[in-house]
C-alpha cells in the first residue's frame, strides 16, 4: 500500500451531484479524483454517460423549490435548510451565466388554475423554476467543468468503475486495469447507474431498501393548449389518484414546444422529453406516470421497472411505441397511417407504431386512462384524436439508501448522492444532496 496513491475522497460519478460536490470539496487541501465513465462535456455523444451527467443534454429545468424533486425529510433537514442550498444551486448557474428563463407567476390566472385544479380532484404543486434549455446547458456545463479545471479538481474521464471493495479503512475502486484507493466514495453514478451502484453496495454490506417506481408514457399534444398554463408555471406539476385503484398518477417534466427523445440503456429503450430555448416544436409534451409500489415478500421495483421496460422494446421491435390516444382507448394498435390522421407531427420518428397496452400491466393502462380523462379537465382538448402517446416512460428512483443529514450511508466514508442514492429526482436536488455529501466528507475529514 505504501507506494500506492491514496486519495482522500473519489467523487464516482460526474453528474450534477458529482460537480456540484467537486465545487464544494475544491480548494480545501483535500486529495481528490472525479471518474466518470463518459467524455468530457464539449466531446460527449451518449445523452446519460459523461461528465455533467445525464442532465447535461436535459433542458435545465431547474426546480427551485424543496417540494419538488425530493422530500427534505428523507435526509433529516428542514425544508428551510434544503432552500439555501437550491439557491447556491441557482447562484452557481447564474455566475456560469444563465440569464433570467424564470417562471412562477403568483396572481389571478394562478388562482385560477389552482381552482380548476381543484375542482377536478388534482393536486397543483406550484413553485419558482428557471428553463436554460436544451441548446444552452450543455454549454454551460462544459463552462462548469473548465471552472473545475482551473480550481485543480483532477478528473478522470472514459473510466469505468466495476466493482467497490473495501480493506482496512481503505476503499478499491476498480476498472477492468486499474484500481483508484481512496479513505472516502462520494458514489453519484445516476439512474442509469443505481443497479449497479446497489448490487456493489449490497456486496460491501451497505443495506438498500426498495422505494417505488413510476411507469408510463410521454403524452405529446399541441401546444397551444398549454400555453395558458405555461404561463404561469413552465413546468407544472399534477397530481393526482386514479378512480379505479387509488393509485398516485402524476405529470412530470413538461416540455411546452418540446422534442421526445429515445434513450438507449444495455437490454431496452425508454422515452424522455426536454425543450430549448431557441428552436421550439408546435407540439407540448409531459410525463404521466403511474407510481407501483410493491410490498413484502415481492419488493423488487427494479426488476419489475426493468422487465416492462424489456417487454416494451420487444414489442416496439428494439425502439419505442408510439401510439394515438384515441387508439390507446379504442384498444387498437396504431399503425402511420393512424397516427398521420393526427393534427400533430410527432417529435419522435424513431418509434415503432404498436399498443402499449401489450406491455404494460392492466392497472398501469388504466390508471393512465383515467389520469388523462381527470387532467382534460384542466388541459381541456388533452383527450383528443391529436393526442400521441410514447411508451416505455419509466423513472427508476426505486433504490433507497438510509442516510444521515450529510447522505453517509450506513458504512463510514461511503456517500451517496443524486439520482442513484433514491434521494433526489433531478438536476437540482441532486446537486444539492452532492453538496450535502460533500460537507460530510468535510466533516469527517476535519
Ligand atoms: C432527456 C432528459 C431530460 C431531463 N430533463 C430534466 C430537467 O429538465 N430538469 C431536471 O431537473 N432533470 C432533468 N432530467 C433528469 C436529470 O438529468 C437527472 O435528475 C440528473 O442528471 C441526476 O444527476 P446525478 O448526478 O444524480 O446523475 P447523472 O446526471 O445521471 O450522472 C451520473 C454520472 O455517473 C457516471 N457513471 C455512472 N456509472 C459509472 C461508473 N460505473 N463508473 C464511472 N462513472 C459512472 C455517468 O457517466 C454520469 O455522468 C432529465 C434527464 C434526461 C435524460
Amino acid at each position: 500500500m505504501a507506494n500506492k496513491k491514496i486519495y482522500d475522497v473519489v467523487l464516482l460519478g460526474a453528474g450534477s451531484a458529482g460537480m456540484f460536490a467537486a465545487e464544494k470539496l475544491s480548494n480545501k487541501g483535500l486529495k481528490m479524483l472525479v471518474i466518470d465513465r463518459g467524455d468530457e462535456p464539449s466531446k460527449r455523444t451518449d445523452m446519460n454517460f459523461g461528465i455533467g451527467g445525464a442532465g447535461t443534454f436535459s433542458d435545465g429545468k431547474l426546480n427551485l423549490t424543496c417540494k419538488i424533486g425530493g422530500e427534505p425529510e428523507s435526509f433529516n433537514r428542514l425544508p428551510a435548510e434544503v432552500e439555501d442550498y437550491i439557491k447556491q444551486v441557482d447562484d452557481l448557474f447564474t455566475s456560469l451565466g444563465v440569464k433570467d428563463g424564470y417562471s412562477g407567476s403568483n396572481g389571478k390566472d394562478l388562482e385560477k388554475l389552482q381552482r380548476i385544479a381543484n375542482g377536478a380532484g388534482i393536486e397543483f404543486i406550484f413553485g419558482r423554476q428557471r428553463h436554460i434549455g436544451t441548446d444552452r446547458l450543455h454549454i454551460i456545463i462544459d463552462k462548469f467543468y473548465k471552472s473545475l479545471i482551473s480550481k485543480k479538481v483532477e478528473f478522470r474521464k472514459n473510466t469505468r468503475i466495476r466493482e467497490i471493495y473495501k480493506k482496512d479503512k481503505i476503499y478499491s475502486l476498480k476498472t477492468d486495469n486499474e484500481t483508484f484507493f481512496c479513505k472516502a466514495v462520494i458514489a453519484a453514478p445516476g439512474r442509469a447507474g443505481s443497479y449497479w451502484l446497489r448490487q456493489q453496495a449490497n456486496q460491501l454490506g451497505i443495506s438498500t431498501s426498495y422505494g417505488p417506481i413510476d411507469v408510463g408514457v410521454r403524452v405529446e399534444f399541441p401546444a397551444v393548449l398549454y400555453s395558458e398554463i405555461a404561463s404561469i408555471m413552465y413546468d407544472a406539476k399534477f397530481r393526482l389518484y386514479s378512480e379505479s385503484y387509488d393509485d398516485l398518477v402524476r405529470t412530470f417534466c413538461t416540455n411546452p414546444n418540446g422534442f421526445i427523445v429515445k434513450e438507449s440503456f444495455d437490454n431496452f429503450v425508454l422515452v424522455n422529453g426536454h425543450a430549448k430555448r431557441d428552436s421550439k416544436s408546435e407540439n407540448t409534451n409531459f410525463a404521466l406516470l403511474s407510481r407501483v409500489r410493491l410490498t413484502d415478500p415481492v419488493e423488487d421495483t427494479t426488476k419489475y421497472g426493468r422487465d416492462i421496460a424489456r417487454l416494451a422494446t420487444t414489442i416496439g421491435g428494439g425502439k419505442p411505441i408510439i401510439q394515438r390516444l384515441s387508439d390507446f382507448l379504442g384498444g387498437r394498435r396504431s399503425t402511420w397511417s393512424r397516427i398521420a390522421k393526427s393534427a400533430i407531427a410527432p417529435t419522435l420518428k424513431d418509434a415503432t407504431p404498436g399498443d402499449i397496452a401489450m406491455a404494460f400491466p392492466s392497472r398501469i393502462v388504466n390508471n393512465l386512462d383515467e389520469g388523462l380523462t381527470v387532467l382534460n379537465k384542466v388541459i381541456p382538448g388533452l383527450q383528443s384524436k391529436n393526442t400521441l402517446l410514447y411508451a416505455p416512460e419509466i423513472k427508476f428512483y426505486d433504490t433507497k439508501y438510509n442516510v444521515s443529514k450529510f447522505m453517509e450511508t450506513s458504512m463510514e466514508n461511503f456517500f451517496v448522492a443524486g439520482d442513484a442514492s433514491g434521494h433526489s429526482r433531478g438536476i437540482v436536488y441532486a446537486a444539492v444532496t452532492g453538496m450535502f455529501a460533500a460537507d460530510g466528507v468535510l466533516k469527517n475529514f476535519d
